[in-house]
């Protein structure tokens, strides 16, 4: 039995489930060191929220949980990761070291330089294929370019081989004995504290794979047959809340795959319903695409030629949409429901964005930075897309033309308004006519429900036509301008 052993760098794949560089350490014999780094210093990397920063502890200590139960004790270092991980090959002899491969650019150039430096100190450096289904480099136009257009990517990415079958977790890794001294976790100092405002996060998820395998569960018996129809009701539990737990990798898109794809659907309908889930799955590959070819994407548009949008410098608005105190319910109850939880639903997330950079005409980077800080799921691919996507700065974005109307918006998906009530309890003894649009409403209605408007809840901050007509004049000028 060899003696040297390998290590496997955890990043975000936090699961032991079809984590192929895992697997092929197990496989090779050798004694099995499993490392997490903390990386917020080599350059570029960007550090992660204060929402992420939540879940992360909990999911380390899940799969430290986890391993410890395999025999293989998580081992915990701090730094930049390419001095930590070469300090660790140091402290244990390894004679490997395995990961997943990721896609940003800072963290490729990382993976990159340190593959090289280890094979050049004679220890082997695997890297492997675990955390998207088709990887950036392999999908390519007929001229061999990157795909801007979801449709056509999508379309090539199913052309190709089927996605691989998932990996079974490892059963029996051997334990390495002197895996160097590690920190505790708690000395990261992820979690909040004077004060402490996780309680909702905390009663919102359980971060970690089992939480993940069982939300997966959930949505197949519960969610999957109607997602087609009730995918954009925030007001039903018809998505599958799997974002946080792909974000940090405690699933693989290849175990969701899988398990949607082994789904006996016995209607039309709910194979469409599949087919749309997947698609949903294929724009966070599309994401992933994207943030490969364009690493600086949270910063720059996507289209140069909006870089000269006239933006607005308006502090007391940002300030404002953050806290859900726009005066405009659908937004509102959005941006608490992420205050709250870590989680905004994606209908709600496309109007809450809309507003700020359509209606308050900021700069799409603010809302993103909001969102980066709260998000349980914040995401370096998907959050900078949905965010440009919204702005119409971005690849295949939503025309820089169509400019949500909230209330209508509200009206439509939020049709009993079970969604406003619950999350501006303020106005929830308002007739759902009025909940939609409480400064349309009659005083003696406002009355008999307790809401007196500008002291129990807002006014719009701003009035829906003259937003519009400023938003559009000022991209369509942009948008013209040589
Ligand atoms: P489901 O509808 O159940 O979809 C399943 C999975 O598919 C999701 O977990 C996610 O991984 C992927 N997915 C679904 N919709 C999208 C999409 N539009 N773009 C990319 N991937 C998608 N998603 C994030 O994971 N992290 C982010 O930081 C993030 N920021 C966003 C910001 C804005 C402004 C917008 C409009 C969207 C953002 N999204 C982000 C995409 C989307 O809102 C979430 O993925 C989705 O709401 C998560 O809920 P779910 O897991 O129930 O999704």
């Amino acid at each position: 039995m060899p003696s040297r052993p390998v290590i496997v760098w955890f990043r975000d794949d936090l699961r032991l489930r079809d984590h192929p560089a895992l697997a092929a350490a197990v496989a090779s014999g050798r004694p099995v060191v499993a490392l997490y780094v903390l990386d917020e210093a080599s350059p570029g990397v960007r550090p992660l929220g204060a929402a992420a920063r939540w879940w992360l502890d909990r999911s380390l200590a899940a799969l430290a949980e986890t391993l410890a139960g395999l025999g293989v004790p998580l081992v915990l270092r701090r730094g930049p990761a390419s001095i930590v991980v070469g300090a660790v090959v140091e402290a244990t002899d390894a004679a490997a070291v395995h990961w997943n491969r990721r896609y940003g650019g800072p963290e490729v150039a990382i993976d990159r330089d340190l593959k090289a430096d280890l094979r050049r100190r004679g220890i082997e450096a695997h890297s492997f294929h675990g955390n998207v289904l088709f990887e950036p480099p392999a999908v390519r136009t007929g001229s061999g370019g990157s795909y801007r257009v979801f449709t056509a990517f999508w379309r090539a990415c199913l052309a190709g081989p089927a996605p691989r079958s998932p990996l079974p977790m490892p059963t029996r890794p051997t334990p390495f004995a002197g895996g160097g001294d590690g920190d505790r976790l708690i000395d990261w100092g992820l979690r909040p504290s004077a004060p402490d405002w996780s309680g909702g996060l905390a009663e919102s998820w359980v971060p970690g794979e089992a939480g993940a395998l069982a939300g997966l569960d959930r949505f197949l018996d519960h969610g999957l047959a109607r997602y087609g129809e009730e995918r954009d009701r925030p007001d039903l539990d018809g998505v599958s809340r799997l974002s946080p737990h792909l974000r940090f990798g405690e699933i693989s898109p290849f175990t969701v795959w899988a398990a949607v794809r082994a789904r006996v659907v016995d209607t039309p309908e709910a194979a469409g319903s599949a087919e749309k889930f997947l698609s949903e799955i294929g724009w966070r590959e599309f994401a992933h695409h994207l943030l490969f070819h364009a690493p600086d994407m949270a910063s720059r548009n996507l289209q140069p030629r909006f870089d000269a949008l006239p933006w607005r410098d308006d502090p007391a608005f940002l300030a404002a949409w953050g806290r859900g105190r726009t005066g405009q319910p659908l937004v509102d109850a959005g941006l608490r429901q992420l205050w709250r939880t870590g989680w905004m639903h994606n209908r709600v997330r496309m109007v809450a964005a809309s507003f700020l950079v359509k209606h308050g005409l900021v700069d799409w980077r603010a809302g993103e930075a909001w969102f980066w800080d709260t998000l349980v799921d914040a995401c370096p691919a998907n959050n900078p897309m949905g965010w440009q996507w919204v702005a119409g700065t971005g690849a295949d974005a939503a025309p820089f033309f169509r400019i949500f109307n909230p209330v209508a918006q509200s009206e439509k998906f939020d049709p009993d308004g079970a969604y406003v009530r619950r999350w501006v309890p303020e106005l929830a003894g308002l007739p759902t006519k009025a909940l939609h649009a409480p400064w349309t409403a009659a005083p003696g209605v406002l009355a008999a429900a307790g809401v007196r408007l500008d002291e129990t809840y807002p006014r719009p901050i701003v009035e829906h036509g003259f937003a519009r007509a400023r938003a559009l004049a000022a991209f369509e000028r942009t948008a013209r301008s040589p």
